[in-house]
Formats: structure tokens, C-alpha cells, sequence
């Protein structure tokens, strides 16, 4: 906390001169970037900041801490003395902007109040001191008062809209905001007072230090609004950092055609290419841009309209992105031809675009290797191998609208036109494609639930853009040919209509809308992967083949993959594993293999429980045979059989049911899902299924307790293991192999498979004339009792993987397979910080983790230690491997590549808290 004196109290307010990038936790990122760029000496309006601190502080005294109202008045004082104006001063007003502004970026989730200082007597003088132009004063002084009303007094928007709405239409038919003169305007003044005085049941405020403590505290209480809240669970944001307020003298865009406001990005957010990229709205405040009240134009078009301010934009865009090394978004505003930088941040980007960027600056020199490969997101990655349109249909497909290219990848969904719609049906699995006019902060739970966004207003920065492009969602904005229908919940667009569930597809490539499922194919990164000499020519690939091949010389951990077949072997080599961690032998026992499974369980012999057996045998030696033919030379830990017998067996109830209803009718057969039964076969099997039934089949006869049980039946797996082994080294290959015994609590239990199982190895070895370059014997640590004795366990382990599904089922007692009843109340209420089955819960399961490892290692120093639970694939728990100094992650084939960059990542984020460089990237 940062303190002036210690008697004092905090310090609750900066001045930009006082502050830097770097002071983002105490004054958000617009508040450290607006001090940045006033200290290098860009014309930034002058303003102050309130802190962090003093929100939190507000919001759990419920009220103004101590010292606050007296620093407002202060520095509020030197802005009027800077600015040679006083708040709300009837001649000439300073007027003020009220920005929140948060440490990590929130776009569109709190509240902005803009022309603050305006009343009845301050609109005359503001007339005044701009020329007369007494348009633009009244425009100013709407804005403030529907700004004021929805944000500081919770009047819904729409009863300012509708009155704005009818004076447009009376206008004319195209009549935009700019249409209306000050005679209109003032005339819907009156009306929006009136609806003001009617929801607040006061006269609008006419003090103007009154203004500002109301907007203040409306900003401070946004930080907990519900929208503010949905977006910082969904990116993971902690919800005790508050956010800052930004007042700054007020700027106007709105003063006529020589003025306007505008985003620019220093590079092309979508495609990442070195071209400035932007929007423009003449004559506009900066809410217009955001909400798409107007389409606006390209920012190459203030280049034509106004050269001047646009080679000083192009020359603070360049001097900003020297300055923070990276691509900056910058909001701005031209006030009669006179150029103002009003924010600035390192912009977000797409995931295809960040891998671009980062290898353009790589080689521009801009960064350096080990820079640039933290600039990319492993948790994004995945998105890049994404569909798009197949070809030859994008190529004969007509399109039925137009629009802009807002956020990429194709999306196929059926059409809904309400974010709770959008929320439900998503929900349900259900794809669908959020078509709305423009979107606001209150859509994002539908957005995020949506395969798609389709917009028919607003720009490439609009909010439903922006948030899309965060989110990895294909988006369309600003198709303007789309008009929705809401009575009829359809819309329309050169002449089709699509209505409510109908399937539409939408490109975020290039802004294309389709009526009707059109067929996706593989992305371009996906094709290059693959070998497609056309893809391997664009620079994704180079910037992904140079990022990806630092990232394998970064990182420290080994990554191999869970594969069960030849085929996701292939694949996960393909994607760079280097081994294989967990191959689960039970989905082997799938398909036509199910009979034989069963017989084994119905067996009530020896003999026919070795018959069995010898069926089983040679079908699980084929399919080791090709696993160990594809990971040749690397290793293949063979998990031996783990999950409950009776989910070979049919369903209980529905067998009780046939069963008893065969015999009431006298029936000589009974008919299953895939086979018929004679009634004697079924009452059987009925015998055995009531027998193997477990209350709690998770806890019982599964893992090494079954191999315990059944000792031939892991006999088995390890003769077609080690068979199918020799085989592969007497073609010539490298087999390396790793059994693994799941479920293990006690060194006994692994100590007594071994004496068994060794042996029946070393006979088929010897049988065969093979020597192995690789054998190892361990277990995986998946209860809790085991993380805890790994010492002992160790001793007669030779490695040892994590479980960690199993290992966080049994640390919390949630069952896996229900989580999802209660999770989300789980994660609202703060019980759990984020769903632990995704990311490894660092104080628990993480310890046993890191207790199992080092114990592990203290009682046998040659014993190697990885995790194959669902968490190896996730870049937070990679990072958590890393830093307990796993040897190995191992996640779905699919996944790999994610590893491999988190696992770097990891590494590199360890030197550089080694050198002191340690710093969460923001945007
Ligand atoms: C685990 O429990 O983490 C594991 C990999 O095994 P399974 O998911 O098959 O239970
Ligand atoms: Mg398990």
C-alpha cells in the first residue's frame, strides 16, 4: 500500500505527472498508461486518478474512506487552475470525463460518465465559449444526461434512446443524431429531464461537485456490478483488485465535421499484419463508437479528411509502440482539427493475430525469442487449428449479407436473438449464433455461450467485436443489409428471412453471413501441420514453426500424450509427444471385445476364465504392436486394467426389468441392446450384474484391487505387452516400455503385483530371445493415502504418474462425473477459486503432488515422475508441474502443442523471476 504518511492515510488520488506504466494494481491500466504517455509528452488531456485502494476501500466501508472528498476537492482545484476553468462555471465550465478503469482490462464491463460539469446555466456558457455553437453544447449536455441517469441512477437507457429515436424518425427516415439541430435538441432536453425527475423523483442535479461524487461512486460500485462480475469469473480476474477512476478535462469530438473520435491499432488486430487498423467517426463522442450508433469509417479515411491530425496520429502510434515494445490500441478524439490521445493500452488481439505479431517483431528486433514466445497465449492455441468454410463450398455459396471480418473462424449455428436464449440453448450443447442490432456489456453471458455473433451495427471495435475477439468467438459486426424483425423473431437481408432456430453460418475471416449449415474444414495452421505445402507458405506457420521450436529448447519438462490407439500414437508424435503417459487398456475392451470381457466375468471355472484370456490375448498384443511401431523409441507407459467390472455388463434395471417381464410372459428369449439372450443366459448374467453391483463403484473393485483379485487377468496384459514388445524390437524397433499399476494406496500392493507380473515378463523375454533397452515398473498416484506414503512406495516403484482426476475426486470427495450440478453455485459463492478438475488446486491436490514427488524421490533416486490426469494439458497446472520439478506432463494427443508452449512459457517465467523480470502480461 502505497502511503505518503503513515498518519496520514493512504494516498488516494495521482496526478498523471505522478504516475507510470508500471503503477497498474494501484492505478489500472488506463490510469498508469494515461500518467505513461503525459510523461513522455503526448498530448494527453490533463486529469487525475482515483486509486484502486480508495474503491476497495469504498466498498467495504459502504462510504467515502477518510480523506478522499478532501483529495477530490483538491485536485480537482489544480485541474481548474491548469485549465483556467472552473467545474460547472456558468461562462466558461470545465468539464470532465469520469473513467473506470481497472488493472486489467474490463472493456465495456464498468462505467464511463463523459461531459460532467453541464447543468441548465453551464450549457449556455459552454455555447458560448465554443462560438456560439449552441448545437453542440445541447448535444453535449443529452449525452451527460442520459449518460448520468443510466449509470449513476439506474434509469434504463432505452427511455432516452426511444425519445432519441423518435426525434431521428420525425427527422426524416435515415436521420442520424447529427440530423437533429439545437431547436430539436432542446426541445428533447426538456423530455429528458422530465423522464429523468420521473424514475429519480428529483430534478437533475444541477451542482456539478455533487456530479462528480455521485459518478465517482457509481464507477466504484460498477466494479461489483453483475456484468463486471460474469467477466472477471469467466477471464479469471480477482475480484478484490477494484477499479480506479480516471477524471480527466473533457476533450469534444462532437464539435462539427473538423472533429471526431476514433480507435486506432498500431497493427491489424485480426490478422496481426504491420498495418495500422482502425475506425473513425466524424463528429462523435467516444461512446458512439463503442455502441455503434453509427457505422463508422476506416481510419485510412481521416487520412483524406483530415491529413494533418492523421500523420500526428500515425507518428504517436509509432512513438507508442516503440515505447511499450508491442501492439498499442489507442482511443482518441480530433477537437477542431487538434489532436488528443485519450487512452492507451497494448491491445488485445486475436489469437491467430498475437503468434503473427510476435514474429514480426521477433524479426524487426523489436523483441527477443524468449519475448516473444511469452506474448503468445497457450490457452488460445487450440483455437488456431480451428475450422473454417471448406473451400469449394465458400467458393459457390452466396452470401446474404456483408459485414466486417469482426473476429475469426466460421461458426455454424441456429439463429437466436437474446443473449438468455443464446445462454440457454448453449447450455444445452445446442450451436447457436447470436444475431442482435449491436450487443452491450448485459449479452456477454450469451456471447460466451454462442458459436457465433452476427451484429448488423457497429464496428470492428465495437463491443460485440471485442469481446469476441477475446473470447475466440467467430464473429460478424456491422452487417447493416440484416434488419431483425423482433415481432416476428426473424431477420432479414436482401430479400431472404431467416427466422428464429434457423441455421445460418457466419465467416469471421472475412465478414461473410450464409443461410444454412455450411460445410467447416481445417484451418490454415491445421492444413500446414498436416504437411500442405500451399499453408506451410503463410507466415502463421513460419511464426508458429520458428516460436514452437524455441519453445522445445525452453522448456524443462518432457511432454508425452494419452493415446489408447495407433492412431492417437500417430497423431500426438505428429504433434511433437515424446511418449506416450497413459495409454488406458480398457477402451480396448470396447466394441466386439465386449463378449469376451464378459465371458471372462462370467467365467465360473479356471478353464474358462483362461479361455478368456487366450481370446483376449492376441487383440491386445495387435494393438500394442502398432502403438509401440508408432512411438518407436520413445516411451509407452501400458496402464493395466482400471475401471469397475460391471461397466462391461448391461444396466441393472433395465436387465431386471427384461428379465422379469420375459418370465411373466413365458418367454424363451430376452433381447439387449446388441445381442439376444436365451432366458437361462440372461437370469445368469442378471446373477452376475446383481453381484458386481458397488454402492460406490469409484471406491470399489477397480485398479490394482482388481488385478489382485483376477490375478490372470493382468498376467494377460502383461504377456501381450511384452509379447507384442518383442515382436516390434525383432522388426528392428526400439520398443520402450512402462507398465503401470493404477489405484495403488500401499507399497504392499504394488511390491505383491510386481513379484507376480515380473516374472511372467521375464519368461516371455527370455521365451523370445528379446532384450528390452526399457522396462519399468511403477504406479500411478491417484488416492490420497499413496501421495502421502510415496516414500515407501517408491521403493518399489520405478516411476510414478499422477492421476490427478482420480487424485482431486478423492482429495475434495466430488464425485467427477457430477461436479457439474454444482459447480457453477461452487465458483459464484468463491468456494472453490475455479473448477479443480480443469486446473490443479495448488493448496491441496498440489501439495500431495508436491509431497509425492519429493518423498517419491527421497526413497528412490532414480524414480521418474510425470502426471497424466486431464491437468497436463492445461498451460496453469503445466506451470504448476514445472515448478514442483515433474519430469513429464503427458494430455491428449490434441493438446500437445499447448503443453509443449505452456511448459516453455513455464520455464521462461522462471528466469525471469530469477533476474527480477517477473511480470503478468496485460492488455
Ligand atoms: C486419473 O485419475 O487422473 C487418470 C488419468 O485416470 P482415469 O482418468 O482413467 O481414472
Ligand atoms: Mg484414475
Amino acid at each position: 500500500m502505497v502511503t505518503v504518511d503513515p498518519k496520514a492515510g493512504p494516498k488516494y488520488i495521482y496526478r498523471f505527472t505522478e504516475g507510470n506504466a508500471q503503477m497498474r494494481e494501484l492505478l489500472g491500466g488506463k490510469g498508469a498508461n494515461l500518467a505513461e504517455m503525459t510523461n513522455m509528452g503526448l498530448h494527453v488531456p490533463p486529469g487525475f486518478t482515483v486509486t484502486t485502494e480508495a474503491c476497495m476501500a469504498y466498498l467495504t466501508l459502504g462510504k467515502w474512506p477518510e480523506g478522499l472528498e478532501g483529495e477530490v476537492e483538491e485536485h480537482l482545484g489544480e485541474l481548474e487552475a491548469s485549465m483556467g476553468k472552473r467545474l460547472g462555471d456558468p461562462d466558461d465550465p470545465l468539464l470532465v470525463s469520469v473513467r473506470s478503469g481497472a488493472k486489467y482490462s474490463m472493456p465495456g464491463m464498468m462505467d464511463t460518465v463523459l461531459n460532467l460539469g453541464l447543468n441548465d446555466a453551464s450549457v449556455l456558457g459552454l455555447a458560448q465559449q465554443s462560438g456560439g455553437d449552441r448545437r453542440f453544447a445541447l448535444d453535449s449536455y443529452r449525452r451527460f444526461i442520459h449518460m448520468f441517469a443510466k449509470i449513476v441512477m439506474g434509469v434504463p437507457g432505452e427511455e432516452f434512446e426511444n425519445i432519441l429515436e423518435a426525434y431521428k424518425t420525425r427527422k426524416g427516415e435515415r436521420a442520424q443524431d447529427t440530423d437533429l439541430d439545437a431547436n430539436d435538441l432542446d426541445s428533447l432536453l426538456r423530455e429528458f429531464r422530465i423522464t429523468y425527475k420521473e424514475h429519480v423523483g428529483a430534478e437533475f442535479p444541477q451542482d456539478p461537485r455533487a456530479q462528480l461524487s455521485l459518478a465517482i461512486e457509481a464507477v466504484f460500485k460498477s466494479w461489483n456490478g453483475k456484468r463486471a462480475r460474469d467477466y472477471r469469473r469467466q477471464n479469471k480476474i480477482s475480484d478484490d483488485l477494484g477499479t480506479a477512476v480516471n477524471v480527466v478535462a473533457m476533450v469534444f469530438g462532437n464539435r462539427g465535421m473538423d472533429s471526431g473520435t476514433g480507435v486506432a491499432f498500431t497493427r491489424d488486430p485480426a490478422s496481426g499484419e504491420k498495418i495500422p487498423y482502425g475506425d473513425y467517426l466524424p463528429n462523435a463522442q467516444g461512446e458512439d463508437v463503442v455502441a455503434g450508433i453509427r457505422n463508422t469509417l476506416r481510419l485510412q479515411d481521416l487520412k483524406d479528411l483530415d491529413p494533418k491530425s492523421y500523420s500526428e496520429l500515425r507518428r504517436a502510434m509509432d512513438t507508442l509502440e516503440r515505447h511499450y515494445r508491442d501492439m498499442c490500441d489507442i482511443e482518441f478524439t480530433i477537437e477542431r482539427g487538434k489532436l488528443w490521445i485519450l487512452q492507451t493500452r497494448v491491445g488485445k488481439r486475436t489469437a491467430f493475430a498475437e503468434w503473427v505479431m510476435a514474429y514480426d517483431m521477433l524479426d524487426e528486433g523489436l523483441i527477443n525469442e524468449d519475448e516473444a514466445l511469452l506474448r503468445v497465449d497457450a490457452n488460445r492455441l487450440e483455437q488456431l487449428f480451428k475450422p473454417v468454410i471448406k473451400a469449394d463450398v465458400k467458393a459457390t455459396a452466396s452470401s446474404i449479407a456483408k459485414g466486417l471480418n469482426a473476429s475469426p473462424g466460421a461458426a455454424v449455428g441456429k439463429v437466436v436473438f437474446s443473449a438468455d436464449e443464446a445462454e440457454e440453448l448453449g447450455q444445452r450443447g445446442e450451436p447457436v449464433i447470436l444475431v442482435r442490432r449491436e450487443t452491450t456489456p448485459d449479452d456477454y453471458h450469451g456471447m460466451i455461450r454462442s458459436q457465433g455473433i452476427l451484429t448488423s451495427a457497429g464496428g470492428t471495435n465495437s463491443h460485440a467485436a471485442v469481446v469476441a475477439r477475446g473470447e475466440g468467438i467467430p464473429a460478424v459486426c456491422g452487417a447493416d443489409a440484416i434488419k431483425i424483425d423482433p415481432t416476428s423473431r426473424s431477420f432479414s437481408a436482401n430479400g431472404t428471412t431467416v427466422a428464429d432456430g434457423e441455421f445460418v453460418t457466419i465467416d469471421g475471416f472475412d465478414g461473410a453471413v450464409y443461410v444454412g449449415k455450411l460445410e467447416l474444414e481445417e484451418s490454415k495452421l491445421e492444413r500446414a501441420r498436416k504437411g500442405d505445402e500451399v499453408a506451410r507458405k503463410e507466415k502463421i506457420w513460419a511464426a508458429f514453426y520458428r516460436l514452437m521450436g524455441h519453445a522445445d529448447h525452453a522448456r524443462r519438462l518432457r511432454v508425452r500424450a494419452n493415446a489408447d490407439t495407433p492412431e492417437q500414437a500417430r497423431n500426438a508424435r505428429e504433434r511433437g509427444a515424446e511418449g506416450i503417459g497413459l495409454c488406458r487398456t480398457e477402451h480396448m475392451f470396447l466394441g466386439e471385445r465386449a463378449a469376451a470381457v464378459r465371458k471372462m466375468i462370467l467365467a465360473s471355472t479356471r478353464e474358462e476364465e483362461e479361455d478368456a484370456y487366450a481370446q483376449l490375448l492376441p487383440l491386445q498384443r495387435d494393438d500394442f504392436v502398432g502403438i509401440f511401431r508408432a512411438m518407436d523409441g520413445l516411451p509407452v507407459t501400458v496402464r493395466l486394467l482400471d475401471p469397475p467390472l460391471h461397466e462391461f455388463l448391461p444396466d441393472r434395471v433395465e436387465l431386471t426389468d427384461k428379465v422379469a417381464r420375459a418370465e411373466e410372459k413365458r418367454e424363451e428369449e430376452v433381447g439387449l441392446r446388441d445381442e439376444t439372450l436365451s432366458l437361462e443366459e440372461a437370469k445368469r448374467l442378471l446373477a452376475k450384474v446383481n453381484e458386481l453391483t458397488e454402492a460406490n463403484p469409484m471406491l470399489g473393485l477397480r485398479g490394482v484391487r482388481l488385478g489382485i483379485l483376477k490375478s490372470g487377468l493382468y498376467a494377460m496384459q502383461v504377456r501381450a505387452i511384452l509379447e507384442a514388445a518383442c515382436r516390434v524390437r525383432k522388426e528392428g524397433g526400439d520398443p520402450k516400455v512402462e507398465i503401470m499399476i493404477p489405484l495403488v494406496a500401499t507399497r504392499e500392493e504394488l511390491r505383491q503385483m510386481r513379484e507376480e507380473l515380473e516374472p511372467v515378463a521375464c519368461e516371455i523375454l527370455s521365451r523370445e530371445g528379446v532384450e528390452l533397452s526399457h522396462l519399468e515398473w511403477g504406479t500411478m498416484i491417484e488416492v490420497p493415502r499413496a501421495a502421502v506414503t510415496a516414500r515407501e512406495i517408491a521403493e518399489v516403484a520405478d516411476f510414478f504418474s499422477f492421476g490427478t482426476n482420480d487424485l482431486t475426486q478423492m482429495s475434495f470427495g466430488f464425485s467427477r462425473d457430477d461436479i457439474g450440478k454444482f459447480l457453477g453455485m461452487y465458483e459464484l459463492r468463491k468456494l472453490v477459486p475455479e473448477n479443480p478438475f480443469v486446473t490443479i488446486d495448488r493448496p491441496g491436490v498440489g501439495r500431495l503432488m508436491q509431497m509425492g514427488t519429493e518423498e517419491g524421490r527421497a526413497g528412490n533416486e532414480q524414480l521418474h515422475v510425470g502426471i497424466c490426469g486431464e491437468h497436463g494439458g492445461d498451460p496453469a497446472s503445466v506451470a504448476f508441474c514445472h515448478e514442483i520439478n515433474l519430469d513429464y506432463v503427458s494430455c491428449s494427443p490434441f493438446r500437445v502443442e499447448t503443453a509443449r508452449l505452456a511448459a516453455a512459457q513455464a520455464a521462461l517465467g522462471d528466469l525471469s523471476r530469477a533476474s527480477g523480470r517477473a511480470e503478468k502480461r496485460d492488455v
